[in-house]
């Protein structure tokens, strides 16, 4: 009987758990560990943040549908990972040992980057998780009551881009509905090279589609941004040439603030000698696997993966959904094969395929490779994507309580766009 553990209970920490569970033999035991005792779908944030989700739309209680299911659940955040003694320690005291060990922890929020940034400490609100998006819309509601300017966009060494436009364009039509557009001047801050970049070199003719949207909305911007300080109400902002020199300095007034952060790896896995890059994002093969300790697989936005290109204000790629989809399925089958006495052979899909809502349409990129030049590079626009992407909450959250491995990308998505994978 072999004991596997699985830490993070997100996008890929729970998928993984159901579809092991469905592969493996039921001698084998499953444990999750999460940092908080619900599971959150990250993808509704920007939707909490104007109110058109409420919180328990979008999360509930992981416990019993895992439990349900033959898979035990701890809600207690991992302290420190042994990884030569393959064990971990729980904050709550829980110690636990593992043939196997999931790393699925997705992303530290590396608000500290930037002085006086973030909704903790700083003046800066964020979306990455549901309690902040809360905190954003209880602003929101102030902010409603005496409008003014907004700045919303992403950080110096981001890589999540695409919810900051989602942001954006929601606000925006959220602002319209309300009769208010007209007293809020925005400005969207990128530290992209330019906009649509998405921290994937553009898709398709994203910069060109994108930037059309804010010019048709009156949302001005600022790209190759590296915001230095922000103050109660004010953003330092420098703007870099192509060279990466200093072209203008920006001060710009806001009474709202929504900037998505840098991402690292969480601290106790960064702690572990040879587990991870600089940045704390776990190092792995091309089978998922960490090469130092073998024991562990790593899937989701806590993976090491390089940028797609050197761009002036440091910027990262993102890991999105499909990416992770196939992530989760190549760990499952590396470890069932590793059970059995073979070789981990899956790989998992280094593509980008994503729905971005835009409040009542919505945009669709599909980069496949994840690396230009491409065989599939298609950004296309429509109100069936606003449809889609609710589509896509539902039938994730159904999912995860039914405790179903199916793969949804390359179950539906890629069906629908017509799409063979394509893996990097
Ligand atoms: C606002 C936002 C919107 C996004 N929208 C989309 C989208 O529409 N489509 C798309 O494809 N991608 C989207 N993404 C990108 C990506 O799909 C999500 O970030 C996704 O949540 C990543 O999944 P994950 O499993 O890697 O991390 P997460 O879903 O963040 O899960 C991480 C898990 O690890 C746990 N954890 C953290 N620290 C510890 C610890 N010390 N001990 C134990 N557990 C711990 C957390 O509690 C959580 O359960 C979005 C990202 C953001 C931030």
């Amino acid at each position: 009987m072999a004991h596997i553990v699985i830490i993070g209970a997100g996008i890929g920490g729970m998928p993984a758990a159901y579809e092991l569970r469905e592969k493996l033999d039921k001698t084998h035991k499953i444990t999750v560990v999460g940092a908080a005792d619900y599971f959150q779908f990250v993808p509704s944030n920007p939707w909490i943040a104007v109110g058109w989700r409420k919180r328990d739309e979008i999360t509930f209680r992981i416990a019993p549908y895992l439990e349900k299911h033959g898979i035990a659940f701890i809600a207690s955040p991992l302290d420190t990972l042994d990884a030569a003694g393959q064990r971990v320690f729980l904050r709550d005291g829980t110690v636990l040992d593992y043939d196997f060990l999931v790393l699925t922890t997705g992303p530290r929020l590396a608000f500290d980057e930037v002085e006086g940034a973030g909704p903790i400490a700083g003046h800066t609100q964020s979306i990455c998780t549901v309690d902040h998006a809360e905190k954003l819309h209880a602003a929101y509601e102030q902010f409603l009551a005496e409008p003014g300017p907004v700045v919303v966009g992403a950080m110096p060494g981001a890589s999540c881009f695409g919810p900051a436009y989602e942001y954006a364009f929601i606000l925006n039509a959220d602002l319209k509905k309300r009769k208010l557009r007209h007293k809020v001047p925005m400005t969207f801050v990128s530290s992209e090279p330019y906009i649509g970049h998405l921290g994937l070199g553009g898709v398709g003719d994203s910069k060109t589609m994108l930037e059309s949207e804010f010019r048709s909305h009156d949302i001005k911007w600022i790209c190759n941004a590296r915001v230095t300080r922000v103050e109660a109400g004010q953003m330092h902002v420098n703007e870099l040439d192509g060279q990466g020199n200093l072209l203008r300095e920006h001060t710009l007034p806001f009474k709202l603030s929504m900037m998505l952060p840098a991402f690292k790896g969480i601290e106790p896995l960064g702690a572990v000698d040879g587990l991870c890059n600089p940045r704390g994002f776990v190092l792995i093969d091309e089978h998922q696997r960490n090469p130092k300790y073998p024991q562990i697989y790593a899937a989701g936005v806590c993976v090491s993966i390089p940028p797609v290109e050197v761009t002036p204000v440091p910027t990262g790629a993102p890991k999105t959904g499909y990416m992770i989809e196939t992530m989760v399925s190549a760990i499952v089958q590396n470890i069932a094969a590793e059970l059995a006495g073979d070789e981990p052979q899956a790989k998992g899909s280094w593509n980008a395929i994503c729905l971005a809502d835009m409040g009542d349409v919505g945009a669709a990129f599909v980069a496949l490779p994840q690396l230009p030049p491409r065989n599939v590079n298609w950004f296309a626009k429509g109100k069936w994507v606003h449809m889609a992407k609710i589509a896509f909450e539902k039938y994730f959250l159904h999912k995860m309580k039914a405790g179903s491995s199916e793969p949804i990308y390359e179950k539906y998505v890629l069906k629908a766009l017509g799409i063979e994978r394509l893996d990097h």
